[in-house]
């Protein structure tokens, strides 16, 4: 075993939440009116000279903004960071051609505003791990003469320990929906297995298979999106047939819709890190689609959003990248991620680029080498290459179809875990 510093974010109940519920409001409408006066720059910004200001543009422009100082100059700084996040996202996605797509909003609830996420950085909060309490810095506009700042007293799941850890990097108060509860973004020291293998793993993440990999050895696995799309196809419809898409009932199918998918990634995570110590995999390869999103030039935009019944999204496939790097790391495991330029026309035997990717019935077939494979084992195949060159060997024949024969692991909803094909029952 060995030692590793790592982020991780725990959350935290208040429990004087009664005494700086409101004061935490305050803050939180206030995050909100920034939000909006940066929204309303940009598009300002926007109809003037075509142009999405970057967060440091947006921040320098309304710095002296007099909304700017109702929060602490770091958390103003964080709000406009997220919008221009935001912004950088939604631009990347209509380039790409999802025409579904809608800039980030205003945040307004009829007159009123919401509450929105507060972020409290270094010199923004003070943490008091001997009796569980936090100071969070309010912005100038809003000191009262008695006082600067709200004190929480916050309780945190009983197997976390803040004064343990290596240290707090940010405080977030979140509002819930019903109370406000605060989130530590810390840096912590895990032990991780000393000795991964020495393997690379190509990962295609995509909208038919979710995942598509293939290993150096030459073997190679899918993971459809069977149960998610059905799931999701059933949900949207119970949605469809409530009367009033903020009633209760509808809100509690979302959050049931979305709790199960949340469910889905930790398991497949979970699943693809099993099988990658299973098979002496130190590094993971994984396609970077931000890098597509943003890339002009490449016009191999997958096509997000529109299959069946399927809303699926670009952040459903950062999110769980995430998890697998945060499931990785605890093995040793290195999650490395690859500009997918190019990985889904290339054939990955003899490198032939071909404009006309995808051949037949998801099939990959080079004229050059006749290699026959899975198109998205090949694309995951090009992806682990870009990291480790050598083309993946069977100790055979390269072209003789292994590609096309990759293992299928389906996600069975019995056993609530992902097993080869032939074993599922449900
Ligand atoms: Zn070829």
């Amino acid at each position: 075993m060995a030692k590793q510093v790592v982020t991780r974010t725990y959350t935290a109940s208040i429990r004087n939440q009664q005494q700086v519920s409101g004061d935490l409001d305050v803050l939180g409408f206030a995050a909100s009116k920034l939000w909006n006066v940066g929204r309303w720059a940009i598009s300002r910004v926007w109809d003037e000279i075509d142009y999405i200001p970057d967060h440091d543009e947006l921040t320098a422009y309304l710095k002296r903004h007099e909304r700017y100082d109702d929060l602490h100059s770091q958390s103003s700084q964080r709000v406009l960071q997220k919008l221009a996040e935001a912004f950088a996202g939604w631009y990347g996605k209509r380039r790409n051609g999802d025409t579904n797509a809608n800039p980030p909003g205003y945040r307004k609830r009829g007159d009123d505003h919401p509450r929105s996420t507060v972020t409290f950085k270094n010199k923004g909060f003070k943490l008091d791990t001997e009796y569980n309490r936090v100071r969070l810095s309010k912005g100038s506009n809003l000191k009262e003469y008695w006082s600067d700042f709200i004190l929480c007293e916050y309780q945190t799941r009983p197997d976390v320990d803040l004064s343990t850890v290596e240290n707090v990097q940010q405080v977030r108060a979140v509002w819930t929906g019903e109370e406000w509860e605060l989130h530590f973004v810390c840096k912590v020291e895990i032990q991780v297995s000393a000795d991964p293998g020495e393997q690379t793993v190509g990962v295609d993440l995509g909208i038919n298979n979710f995942a598509a990999l293939a290993y150096e050895d030459g073997h190679s696995e899918l993971y459809p999106l069977n149960c998610l799309k059905q799931d999701d196809y059933y949900f949207s419809k119970r949605i469809a047939r409530c009367d009033d898409s903020d009633s209760e009932q509808a809100t509690r199918l979302n959050h049931k819709k979305s709790a199960r998918r949340t469910h889905y990634f930790h398991t497949l995570s979970k699943h693809i890190v099993e099988r990658c110590v299973d098979e002496g995999v130190g590094t993971i390869v994984v396609g970077d689609l931000s890098s597509i999103r943003e890339d002009e030039e490449d016009s191999e935009a997958k096509n997000w959003g529109t299959h069946g019944n399927l809303d699926l999204h670009s952040w459903a496939f950062d999110r769980f990248t995430d998890l697998l790097e945060y499931k990785a790391e605890m093995e040793g495991i290195t999650v490395e991620q690859v500009s997918e330029r190019d990985t889904s026309k290339s054939c990955s035997c003899c490198g032939r680029k071909r404009d006309a990717n995808r051949v037949e019935r998801g099939l990959y077939v080079c004229d050059e080498c006749d290699l026959v494979a899975n198109a998205d084992v090949n694309g995951a195949e090009n992806i682990r290459q870009k990291v480790s060159p050598s083309p993946a060997t069977d100790g055979g024949d390269r072209s003789n179809g292994w590609l096309a024969q990759p293992s299928t692991f389906l996600f069975d909803k019995e056993t609530g875990a992902f097993a080869p094909r032939e074993h599922v029952t449900s």
